[in-house]
């Protein structure tokens, strides 16, 4: 058999695979990523990079790439809920701050949408492009043992048709919600009991918005007496939709579906469209017991499932990406030891289970929704159950809608490698951010100059700021990390906006842009503070 070492093994390239693997790649971090599939994306999936996810895009240089492939600028991001396309409308939720490139307070990108069906090419592009990076497809992961100081994995390169041996210091699992991995390690999901069932369609619908008075949305639910049961989903802002159908019956025989005459129900009369791809779908909100076992780690759908009702899947993956990168780097270097992964679970779980959870309560909103007949009628009867059951859908749905306090507010709190300042928590709210420079919080954004945000001075080292120049001398800081081979880069900033908004004179914020320690002067103890941050006493 023909073995490989690496110092990373990436089981999966879906969109958080082909993530860790750039990330890794600009850290100089060799992989290798084995895939089973061609990499041909066929049907779409997810849609909407969040805010948090366009920064680590714009980290890897891919904001612009991933504006262009995706929906148009002037493209509306509205939430729109009526009868049928050429019946009621019932209620709108607009997004205005989504999309585009206009500046927003909170962050240097905007919410962008951009399905996986362009974005995971991309990825896989911007992978391809480092040196240390080498991308397998058709090529399936069969199965891993641990031993003292590697993985040994076997995989079927299915082009010719041979085994492989791999041998790993670490593999992580980026294999999906069907991951043969953690099935294996007996590595449990739990969560909502909720278990649906779904038809995604594909759909090509030329112009749609010149056949009725909706105007263009992004995402259309349409409400029926019994519930909201069907939505349609813009891909491109252009001709592609994803038309989503919810039912057991559909799910037990997608062959008898008769998606065309679905298709015309929720438009209301026959327009021109071609249906492209039909794939069943289950939906679950569970999250792994454990992120990791041993040298194996799990990661995106592998460790988390939700129903996409709040776009939160993707985003929730690729936010384990650009987490487990940098340690998995600090390992490589040499200057961290296997403790600082043990932060993994402890900090990227819970975000999980708060994202899971929030998935879970949105789409339940969607289940209860109990319209009643007069719903579609023109009468006054109809008129009123509208207007009740826009009054009752709105909260619940703009939360579900807009959630960039799940964004941009999610926090490592505690985390072993976080050296807390006492201050209180910030409250913690779905829709809403609030900026903070609290340790464990992502280091808030604002512009040094034109399209240059703070964000921008974080990604390969420790960063510490200097705020005001008469920010204390760091010297016993930088020597606790030089000694120990922490990579640090020192900024002085004179900006009294950066220093308000962080609150501190001295801010050490880690490569993946969370801030890890705060205070007005040098600690008493820097090494102890530098072996915290490095996980050495975890
Ligand atoms: C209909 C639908 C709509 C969605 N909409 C949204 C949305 O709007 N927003 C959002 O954030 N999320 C959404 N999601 C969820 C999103 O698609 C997933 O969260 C995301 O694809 C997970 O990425 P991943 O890289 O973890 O896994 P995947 O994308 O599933 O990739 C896993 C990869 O591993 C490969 N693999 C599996 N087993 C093996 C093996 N043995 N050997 C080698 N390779 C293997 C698979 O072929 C696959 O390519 C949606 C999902 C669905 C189904």
């Amino acid at each position: 058999m023909t073995s490989i070492e690496t110092p990373i093994l990436i089981v999966g390239a879906g969109p958080v695979g082909l993530a860790l693997a750039a990330d890794l790649g600009t850290r100089g971090v060799p992989c290798l990523v084995v895939e089973q599939g061609d990499g041909t994306p066929d049907h779409p999936r997810a849609s909407v990079l969040n805010a948090r996810s366009m920064e680590f895009m714009r980290r890897l240089g891919l904001a612009d790439a991933i504006r262009r492939d995706g929906t148009p600028e002037d493209f509306p991001h509205t939430a729109l809920y009526c009868t049928t396309l050429t019946g009621f409308e019932i209620a709108r939720i607009e997004r205005p701050h989504h999309g585009g490139r206009g500046a927003s307070a909170d962050s240097p990108e905007r919410p962008q949408r951009c399905n996986q069906i362009w974005l995971d090419p991309i990825l896989r592009a911007r992978a391809a492009n480092e040196d240390g990076v080498s991308l397998r497809y058709r090529c399936r992961f069969e199965t891993a043992a641990e031993h003292a100081d590697h993985v040994l994995a076997t995989v079927h390169d299915l082009a010719s048709d041979q085994r492989i041996a791999i041998v790993a210091r670490y593999l992580v699992d980026c294999s999906g919600g069907h991951s043969p991995i953690r099935r294996a390690l007996n590595i449990d999901m739990n969560g909502s009991n909720y278990l649906g069932y779904f038809l995604s369609v594909f759909v090509r619908a030329p112009e749609l918005w010149t056949h009725h008075d909706m105007g263009k949305a992004a995402l259309i639910n349409f409400v029926e007496p019994k519930g909201l049961w069907r939505n349609l989903i813009s891909l491109n802002g252009r001709e592609l939709y994803r038309f989503g159908i919810r039912g057991k019956a559909y799910y037990d025989a997608p062959e008898k579906v008769d998606t065309e005459r679905l298709f015309n129900e929720v438009v209301g009369k026959r327009v021109p469209h071609e249906i492209i791809s039909v794939r069943r779908w289950t939906a679950r909100n569970v999250v792994a017991d454990k992120y990791h076992a041993g040298r194996i780690f799990l990661a995106g759908d592998a460790a988390h499932l939700n129903h996409p009702a709040a776009g939160l899947g993707m985003n929730t993956g690729l936010g384990d990406a650009f987490d487990l990168g940098w340690k998995l780097a600090a390992v490589h270097d040499g200057w961290a030891s296997a403790s600082l992964l043990g932060s993994y679970e402890i900090e990227r779980r819970p975000v999980g289970r708060r994202n899971v959870g929030h998935a879970d309560e949105s789409h339940a909103n969607d289940r209860e929704q109990q319209p009643g007949p007069a719903i579609a009628d023109a009468t006054p009867d109809g008129a009123r159950a509208r207007q009740a059951l826009a009054a009752a859908i709105v909260p619940a749905q703009t939360r579900k809608v807009i959630t960039d306090g799940l964004a941009l507010g999610y926090r490592y709190d505690p985390s072993p490698i976080v050296w807390p300042d006492g201050t209180p928590a910030p409250a913690d709210t779905v829709t809403d951010y609030r900026p903070t420079a609290r340790p464990g919080s992502r280091a808030p954004h604002i512009f040094l100059a034109p399209d240059r945000s703070t964000l921008d001075l974080f990604g390969q080292s420790f960063v510490l700021l200097r705020l005001g120049t008469q920010a204390p001398d760091p010297s016993p800081l930088a020597g606790a990390f030089a000694q120990r081979g922490v990579p640090l880069t020192i900024e002085t900033i004179d900006n009294p906006a950066v220093a308000a908004l962080y609150e501190r004179a001295l801010v050490l914020v880690r490569p993946d842009g969370h801030v890890a320690w705060r205070a007005d002067a040098v600690p008493s103890d820097p090494p102890a503070l530098a072996d915290r941050l490095r996980g050495a006493s975890a």
